[in-house]
């Protein structure tokens, strides 16, 4: 990180405390609507883990059944399966065009996550779940998951002149395509444990995942992931334990850590002043991966946390406040 004069920094530091200095992901920095609250307004509750809910509903095979713990799948977000039954070895699931592998849980039964791609189209898409039996036998259990519209907001942001460059469609295009060949492979370990994923940093959500966005006027996109008020310097913790997939820059992210948790659920840590941790290296839950920063596509410091399931950029907050095992 390039050291800033102390006196900029006291500054810089003492406008973000003030709210004079919006942290957006690339908004408007006279415009602090959109990360400051209003004089008197009481900061909004940290989002938490729910406890375990009861299934929505059941789908019983010969042998097996299927328990679904959500009643329709919103675009962008993350729903959770159970399969259970006697001598079950192992489950897998087909669902638009993903292939889930479910994780198993001792003592229990069979875990899976779909997800649902924020541009899906809303309609019912058939759930083909396939059970292995111990005997080698294999049974289908079908249904349908009705996918409905994820009500994202849209946004007006403005970047600086001096990063011009980073709105040209290519960037994105091919920041994206090179994030999709890393989180597009799936691990067969499950890194995280029954305690769940947790926030990076415990301060105010501010920009929302799935927000239609209008950089500068000239370039339109979706936000990948949520932005989380921060002042520079602030220690990002890991949302869960797993290994580093990449720690480096990127144009728009700028410097930035992708964890792999396992059964293909990915964490992405952007615009990072300092990383702690390099590609290779495992991490524990709550360990500190970075400090914040302002670098890649933003108009100030702000941190920016994302998550995939399956390949697909999913809602980070939905999917920390999901029970799973
Ligand atoms: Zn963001």
């Amino acid at each position: 990180m390039k050291r800033l004069l102390p006196v900029v920094w006291i500054a810089l530091t003492l406008s973000l405390a003030l709210g004079l200095v919006s942290a957006q992901d690339g908004a408007d920095p006279t415009d602090t609507s959109l990360d400051a609250l209003p004089p008197g307004a009481t900061p909004a509750p940290l989002p938490t883990r729910m406890p375990r809910p009861a299934p929505s509903a059941r789908v019983n095979g010969e042998r097996a059944s299927l328990a679904i713990f959500f009643e329709t799948l919103p675009q962008g977000t993350t729903g959770l399966l159970y399969v259970s039954g006697e001598a079950v070895s192992g489950v897998r699931a087909r669902f638009i065009d993903q292939l889930i592998d479910f994780y198993p849980i001792s003592g229990d039964g069979f875990y899976g996550m779909i997800s649902a791609n924020m541009e899906q189209a809303p309609r019912r898409y058939p759930l083909d779940v396939f059970v292995s039996y111990d005997d080698g036998t294999r049974e289908p259990i079908n249904t349908e998951v009705e996918l409905v519209l994820g009500g994202f907001i849209t946004q007006e942001v403005n970047i600086p002149q001096d990063k011009g460059n980073l709105l040209g469609p290519d960037v994105e295009r091919n920041e994206l395509a090179r994030l999709e060949s890393i989180f597009g492979s799936v691990t067969l370990e499950r890194w995280w444990d029954e305690t769940g994923f947790q926030m990076p940093i415990l301060a105010q959500l501010t920009s929302p995942f799935g927000a239609f966005r209008a950089f500068n006027s000239t370039l339109n996109t979706r936000h990948t992931g949520w932005d989380i008020r921060s002042t520079l310097g602030t220690p990002v913790m890991a949302s869960a334990a797993g290994r580093v997939v990449y720690a480096g820059m990127m144009d728009i992210r700028g410097s930035y850590v992708m964890i792999d948790h396992g059964y293909g659920v990915y964490s992405g840590y952007a615009h990072l002043s300092q990383t702690h941790v390099t590609r290779g290296q495992t991490v524990a839950k709550g360990q500190i991966i970075g400090m914040t920063g302002d670098n890649g596509r933003t108009s100030g410091p702000h941190f920016h946390w994302e998550i995939t399931v399956n390949g697909e950029w999913v809602d980070s907050v939905q999917f920390i406040t999901m029970w799973m095992p």
